[in-house]
């Protein structure tokens, strides 16, 4: 392969600090694989941008991304910034829909020592992906709801047959590749929705099914939402792959995130057909920002999906290894539990973790 282009846009808040770190084990792994080449540029976006330019997603970076084999993101938004009809910019959400981004893949997998409140799980038993259809659902409503006289508002929830086929068809696509959780066995598909009320959701479920028929060795079940919330607290190893509508997805992440030891410890990928966009989990965080206190390992596992995705898109070995190299060199540093941060109740800065991780690799 020849050089990957990464189109990188660290954001506001820990946003920066954490890409970061990611670069950093990047730039590392560079070195490790003879054969893997980036070139990583750094382009405005966020809420600072719109500030500045009155433009949260400048045509120069927009064009970048779509020229990029990759885009690396850290996080955007500042709830202190907001725009003249009072909602925060989000170009991070903009840039799903225009690169039609519909897969929202969100690993939650359970590493050592990082203190989950689920106090009977061992490491590697909570292993499974959110697959959140990132496009249409709820968020097909974005800026687009009614309020009425100041009495009633509404949104809308969009399910299409296209849009639920391709996202159903993307996981368990997922779930062949993946064969199961290795700790609990815990193999197949979930369909989370709430088709017992809604006619969207049993739609959802319908066409699921309809899917589910072109993948007969992978094994199906459907789960309700309110069940899912339940479900992922008392039994999360029983589960291989989720999929679910956006808000759903949306929501039940953060729930799984927060399994694994919070937010700082949820990576996710935003896939298409053509491009990629992949970020940590979590939000630009105002609250810890420039404290250099940010947990980087959402970013730099992030920056190993993006590896895994670009060594599967294009067969390059390199890219496939060095995505392995990075996990195993993630789960080395947690497993000693030296070097954390204070999310996991350790007291490592952030570039302390992200140089623990490179020294590993080293
Ligand atoms: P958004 O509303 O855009 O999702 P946010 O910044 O308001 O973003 P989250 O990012 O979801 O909220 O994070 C919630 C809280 O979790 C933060 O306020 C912060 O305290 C903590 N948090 C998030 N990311 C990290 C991280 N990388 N390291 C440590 N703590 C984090």
């Amino acid at each position: 392969m020849g050089t990957y282009r990464i189109a990188v846009l660290p954001g506001d808040g820990i946003g920066p600090e954490v890409t970061t770190e990611g670069l950093k084990v990047l730039e590392v792994l560079e070195q490790a694989v003879p054969d893997l080449r980036l070139d990583c540029r750094e382009h405005p976006a966020g809420a600072a941008c719109y500030l500045a330019r009155r433009d949260a997603l400048p045509p120069e970076t927009l064009e970048a991304c779509r020229r990029a084999d990759a885009i690396f993101l850290g996080a955007m938004g500042d709830p202190k910034i907001r725009m003249p009809d009072g909602t925060e910019v989000t170009p991070q959400i903009t840039l799903r829909f225009l690169l039609d981004l519909y897969a929202g893949v969100r690993p939650i997998k359970m590493y050592s020592n990082v203190g989950s409140p689920l106090c009977q799980q061992d490491p590697g038993s909570i292993d499974f992906v959110l697959v959140r259809e990132n496009v249409e659902g709820f968020f097909a409503s974005m800026h687009s709801g009614l309020v009425v006289g100041d009495q009633v508002a509404t949104d809308t929830v969009v399910i299409t047959r296209r849009g639920t086929e391709r996202i159903v068809r993307f996981a368990f696509e997922l779930s062949r590749r993946r064969k199961g959780n290795p700790v609990t066995g815990a193999q197949g598909v979930t369909c989370v929705d709430k088709a017992n009320v809604f006619r969207s959701y049993a739609f959802f479920r319908k066409v699921f099914d309809e899917i589910a028929t072109e993948f007969p060795e992978v094994q199906t079940n459907h789960v309700y939402i309110d069940a899912m919330a339940l479900y992922l607290v008392q039994r999360p190893g029983d589960f291989d792959v989720i999929v679910a509508e956006n808000l759903f997805g949306d929501i039940l992440s953060d729930l799984g995130a927060s399994l694994v030891g919070g937010m700082g410890m949820a990576p996710s990928a935003d896939i298409g057909d053509r491009y990629a966009v992949f970020q940590p989990a979590h939000g630009s965080a105002p609250d810890i920002a420039g404290q250099g206190i940010a947990n980087p390992l959402a970013s730099i596992l992030s920056a190993g999906l993006m590896l895994q995705w670009l060594g599967e898109k294009h067969g390059d070995p390199a890219a496939t290894k060095a995505a392995g190299l990075l996990e195993y060199a993630v789960s080395q540093v947690l497993e000693e539990g030296r070097v954390k941060t204070k999310d996991l109740r350790g007291g490592a800065s952030t570039g302390q973790v992200g140089d623990a991780v490179a020294s590993r690799l080293r």
